[in-house]
């Protein structure tokens, strides 16, 4: 499989009035040319902020360093704004959480969809409209033609999600950054948006990045998961290397505060204690110190590196050194 995006070791910090806030301390990574992955952790472990740098959709506070960034055959590393307008405009695109935030409640959603491809794809207004009319239809929007003429706040949460969606479609972008898309919605909501997306990815064959705080969310839809914690990818693999065979105790942690699908015992879900680490004095040794029920005297004085447990699994913690006293995983799920 070809890459599509490929970062190596990207740094980037915030200046503010207390000191430098170091949100994301050294995370490499691919994506696959079609490939949906996930990145979770919980809010502030730097996943969005990754993801931002990589669009360059951050304030001027922020200082980003990088040893490349590629993206679709393009050195991005230090890309110049024109450039990355002409990428988020065609190639790339975010859908967030909240899509209120996204739409201008001035203008109708037509209006809005058709500008998008007039000023990124040149084409036609008529054109731009059949497509539009498309797109929605495409997303599961009932009276499609109907529903260009409105505006986005005669639209349901769902329906706006949907809109989103369309309007990241539209210039059928090679990539597209999906942050957190469903967290505002109830769960029969959610679960039609992830089956959309997956219909979606399949059909016009384009990669998806999906920013989640909620392991459970990603199982259906990512084939590559990335766990984030402290501004810092601690495990990496399959989506059934972190499910049943997870090596980083935060991933256990994790799995136990999500429901098991599987499971026809009602399973108690155990929150991860404690507070993530101050990321504007990031500690020395591995970050999931103070919350770690394994942790060691090592643990507090040095970050351990990513171990490879298998082809494209690795986990960065010192329970995965061949020298370290074997734990067995807390977590019990079947394939
Ligand atoms: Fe816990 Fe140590 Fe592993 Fe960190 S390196 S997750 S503190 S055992």
């Amino acid at each position: 499989m070809s890459k599509l995006l490929e970062v190596k070791n990207l740094k980037t910090s915030f200046k503010t009035h207390i000191g430098d806030v170091q949100s994301v301390r050294g995370v490499s990574f691919h994506l696959n040319k079609g490939e949906a992955l996930g990145v979770v952790g919980e809010s502030g472990c730097g996943k969005s902020v990754t993801m931002m740098t990589i669009m360059r959709l951050l304030g001027e506070n922020a200082k980003i360093e990088a040893e490349t960034i590629t993206f679709d055959d393009k050195d991005i590393t230090k890309p110049t704004e024109k450039l990355m307008q002409t990428i988020r405009g065609n190639d790339m695109s975010m859908i967030f959480q909240d899509p209120m935030t996204s739409l201008n409640p001035l203008f109708t959603i037509g209006d809005q969809l058709t500008e998008h491809l007039i000023k990124h794809k040149k084409i036609s207004k008529k054109e731009a409209k059949e497509k539009a009319i498309k797109m929605l239809d495409m997303v599961g929007i009932p009276s499609p033609e109907k529903r260009l003429k409105q505006y986005p706040h005669e639209f349901s949460g769902g329906m706006r999600q949907r809109v989103m969606i369309a309007m990241s479609l539209i210039c059928e972008p090679k990539l597209i950054i999906a942050d957190e898309p469903t967290t505002a919605l109830d769960v029969t909501i959610q679960a039609q948006i992830l089956d959309l997306m997956k219909d979606l990815k399949e059909k016009l064959d384009t990669s998806i990045i999906l920013i989640t705080h909620d392991l459970g969310v990603v199982a259906d839809l990512c084939s590559r998961i990335n766990v984030m914690y402290g501004g810092l990818i601690v495990e990496e693999g399959t989506t059934e290397d972190i499910f049943y065979r997870g090596r980083h105790p935060y991933t256990w942690g994790l799995l136990r505060s999500v429901p098991n699908p599987k499971s026809e015992l009602k399973e108690k879900l155990i929150p991860i204690e404690g507070q993530p680490p101050d990321l504007l004095k990031p500690p020395v040794g591995c970050p999931f110190t103070a919350r770690c029920d394994y942790a060691m005297k090592i643990c507090k004085e040095k970050q351990p590196p990513l171990f490879e447990i298998a082809e494209g699994h690795r986990a960065a913690c010192w329970l995965c050194h061949k020298n370290a006293p074997k734990v067995e995983s807390p977590i019990r799920r079947e394939e």
